[in-house]
């Protein structure tokens, strides 16, 4: 049989606790083991604890309490011979009353007995918490309390100093007249000793205010030190004995939960959960689980708690639901917050008028802020387009017409950015009609369907910028039907746009040299229009313009046919303007290869017969139909100008002339308009006739060709020929008839037999 040692030397007074104490954890009903006692006088004893010894109302021996119902009120004690009596129980401590050792000393110099106290549970599922202090109070005296576990023996101890009640502070136990210490874990046995450290002649010094001597284990927190009161008090541990109890720590057997669960009797019930207890001697307790209540020892288990039914613990103030181990509180329908707190619930705002009211709010602060985004940008692209002004020359282009006289730029129209992306479909591929020198032309078609040829630089150095600014002051003074006519411009953007009227059949280079492409060779009588249609545009040009303007570039790419082949000179990005009174200007050589006067390439002075030169190649092109440069051609024949001089000088004329043309030609248009070339080319700019002077010629040559030659029987037999097989002309266009500048042209002065021995010999 287990032997319960317990042993108290000095008596012990019983103490009841009262009911305010907050150790009461567990309700008194259902919690005993059915058919058992749960009350001993005022103690609960809940399972796995069973009132009677051997009853088989606990759950082993160490938890039977012996109840002595003689007594009045009865009292719970561990045995039937023990002192001790048992105040409360809670889930994994247990209280017990207290005994204090004491020594008291008598006026005889005698003292009283009651030094030694000890308690034993070794082999009791019982260990001392530690919550409990072991506590001295008294003057020049010392405690000592050896205690142990099953492993070990420990040994504490305190002293108390004192030599007059003035030393003594009360509340502190610190060592003047109190002194406390800590109380070893797992401990579950101890002895406690007094002793003096006075010798017996002293004692009456501090015996006057501090006749006894007291030490106890006890839980810390129910003592509090009274100071020089509690010094004086001969009967201090009657008052601490029903006051300050001794706390145990109780656990079941001596495995761990994982151990305990693994065998058979494992204590703990539906709805609870283990818990190892943090003893030296192990075993474990149980506990409910959260929102259950019961006992967790005894089946069927902890009990879900209505938590809806116990609004005092569990305050609900809407609409409550229990649920297993757990509850909702919710506000009513129409509510909305924290229905756990009172006035935590509020009307709810109706869904539709919320989300109406903040989606207008949304919306209202949505366009605000677009509109400031939008008057931001437009801000930001009105400055970029007076920058773009500025950058492409808009400044430059004001100045350069007010130095001019301001002409022209009236009937030019400013276009918008957005109008010339929207006419090209933003400068699509399939609208680039060509590229020149500087920039791409792109067809396009303004809203009121009018076509269009825009031009947009590709690289934007300063040169170009000022070349483009070069043309459109140029055009401005400009206004001739044989010229393209700038219809206007747009400098707001990165690269400034020329917009022009569109010319629709290509450029003459193509119908003289692209015979491929399909377009339809071109007659005699048209190319002789052409020559002085541009030749008339180049005189006005340097003469009739009211500055006189050198175009620079006179080639056959930059002569374009329009739908009734009119020719247009275009490209003025490289041409220069001549002040009056000066007849020639020194700039840096520009031009085409090929077309370039040599007197200009090898002087730099540019006069207006460099176009003449130019032009010159041009009329060598339209009668040989051969290009102004040609790798196919043998090294002396490359350039066509030195080309068609050699042959004119070596008589050899006829064999390089366009078959057709020689077919369609007059003699006398044949060897006028070479001889016109000739001129045109002659290295010499003072010894090339003027433009004005070409086109007079040009237009006497054209007369001609309506009075064919008469008397000539030969001729008229090949002309005859020549007219059936001549391809019909592509059209008839009136001379420009100018009988002041008409200039006489004899047959006789023709040299015509010449001319027909070289038509009946061809190549
Ligand atoms: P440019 O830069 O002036 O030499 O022009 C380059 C090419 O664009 C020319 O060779 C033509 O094929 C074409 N082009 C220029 N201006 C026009 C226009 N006004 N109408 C039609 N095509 C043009």
């Amino acid at each position: 049989m287990k032997t319960l040692v317990l042993m108290w030397v000095l008596l012990p007074m019983l103490i009841s606790f009262t009911a305010s104490e907050t150790y009461t954890l567990i309700n008194a009903t259902n919690l005993a083991k059915p058919g058992c006692p749960s009350r001993c006088g005022d103690v609960i004893v809940p399972y796995p604890f069973g009132i009677g010894i051997n009853s088989n109302c606990s759950i082993g021996p160490g938890f039977d309490v012996y109840c002595n119902t003689s007594l009045d009120p009865p009292k719970a004690s561990f045995t039937k011979a023990s002192y001790t009596s048992i105040k409360l129980i809670s889930d994994s401590t247990l209280r017990t009353s207290n005994s204090v050792a004491s020594r008291c000393y008598l006026p005889n110099g005698t003292f009283s007995s009651g030094l030694r106290i000890s308690m034993d549970f070794t082999n009791w599922p019982y260990t001392l918490s530690e919550v409990n202090k072991f506590t001295v109070i008294g003057c020049n005296d010392y405690a000592w309390l050896t205690s142990g576990s099953k492993s070990r023996n420990i040994s504490t101890g305190c002293m108390v100093f004192c030599s007059t009640p003035e030393d003594v502070v009360g509340d502190q136990c610190s060592g003047n007249g109190c002194c406390q210490s800590s109380i070893p874990e797992d401990i579950n046995y101890y002895r406690t000793r007094l002793r003096t450290m006075q010798k017996s002649g002293d004692m009456s010094n501090t015996r006057t205010f501090n006749p006894c001597t007291y030490a106890f284990v006890g839980e810390e927190n129910t003592f509090k030190f009274n100071g020089a009161t509690d010094l004086n008090d001969t009967s201090l541990n009657k008052k601490i004995e029903p006051n300050v109890p001794i706390v145990l720590d109780w656990a079941i057997g001596n495995l761990s939960c994982i151990e305990a669960k693994a065998l058979d009797g494992f204590a703990c019930q539906l709805n609870s959960k283990c818990v190892n207890s943090t003893r030296e001697t192990r075993g474990y307790h149980c506990i409910c689980d959260e929102g259950y209540e019961g006992n967790p020892y005894l089946s069927p288990g902890c009990q879900d708690i209505n938590e809806c039914k116990d609004k005092e613990r569990f305050p609900c103030y809407g609409t409550c639901v229990n649920n297993g181990g757990n509850y909702t509180c919710k506000c009513k329908q129409g509510y909305s917050g924290d229905a756990k707190i009172q006035g935590g619930c509020r009307r709810k705002i109706p869904i539709l008028r919320l989300s109406l009211g903040m989606g207008l709010g949304f919306l209202a602060i949505l366009i605000g802020l677009s509109v400031l985004y939008f008057m931001a940008k437009k801000r930001k692209l009105v400055k970029l387009r007076e920058n773009f002004f500025e950058q492409n020359g808009g400044v430059l282009l004001q100045d350069k017409l007010k130095t001019k006289g301001g002409v022209g730029i009236g009937s030019m129209k400013i276009f918008q950015v957005e109008e010339l992306e929207e006419a090209t479909k933003n400068y699509a591929e399939d609208r680039i009609l060509g590229k020149g020198g500087n920039g791409i032309v792109y067809k396009g078609t303004l809203p009121d369907k009018c076509i269009v040829a825009i031009k947009k630089s590709q690289r934007l150095d300063q040169g170009q910028r000022e070349q483009f600014i070069n043309e459109m002051v140029i055009l401005t003074q400009i206004n001739h039907q044989n010229v393209v006519q700038l219809l206007g411009c747009c400098l707001e953007t990165d690269v400034p746009l020329l917009v022009y009227e569109y010319v629709s059949n290509d450029t003459l280079d193509r119908h003289i040299h692209n015979q491929t492409s399909g377009l339809g060779r071109l007659s005699w009588k048209n190319r002789l229009r052409i020559a002085h249609e541009s030749a008339g545009a180049l005189a006005y040009l340097h003469t009739d313009a009211r500055m006189s303007i050198i175009h620079r570039d006179v080639k056959s790419t930059n002569i374009l046919l329009d739908d009734s082949y009119t020719a247009k000179i275009a490209d003025f990005g490289a041409s220069r303007l001549v002040p009056l009174g000066h007849d020639q200007v020194t700039t840096l050589v520009q031009g085409t290869l090929g077309y370039l006067d040599p007197e200009y390439f090898h002087t730099g002075q540019l006069t207006d017969k460099s176009d003449v030169y130019s032009f010159g190649v041009v009329l060598a092109e339209l009668l040989t139909g051969k290009k102004p440069l040609s790798a196919e051609r043998c090294l002396e024949e490359r350039n066509l100008a030195t080309y068609f001089l050699k042959a004119m000088k070596e008589n050899k004329l006829l064999g390089i002339l366009e078959h057709q043309v020689v077919n369609e030609a007059t003699n006398e248009q044949l060897k006028a308009t070479c001889d016109l070339a000739c001129r045109c080319l002659n290295q010499l700019g003072e010894n090339r006739p003027s433009m004005k002077e070409v086109t007079m010629e040009l237009e006497t040559l054209r007369k001609f060709h309506k009075h064919p030659w008469d008397g000539q029987d030969k001729y008229n037999e090949m002309s005859s020929i020549m007219v059936e097989s001549e391809q019909v002309d592509l059209y008839n266009v009136p001379l420009i008839a100018n009988s002041d500048t008409f200039g006489e042209y004899s047959s006789s002065s023709m040299g015509m037999k010449d001319v027909m021995l070289q038509v009946q010999n061809p190549r």
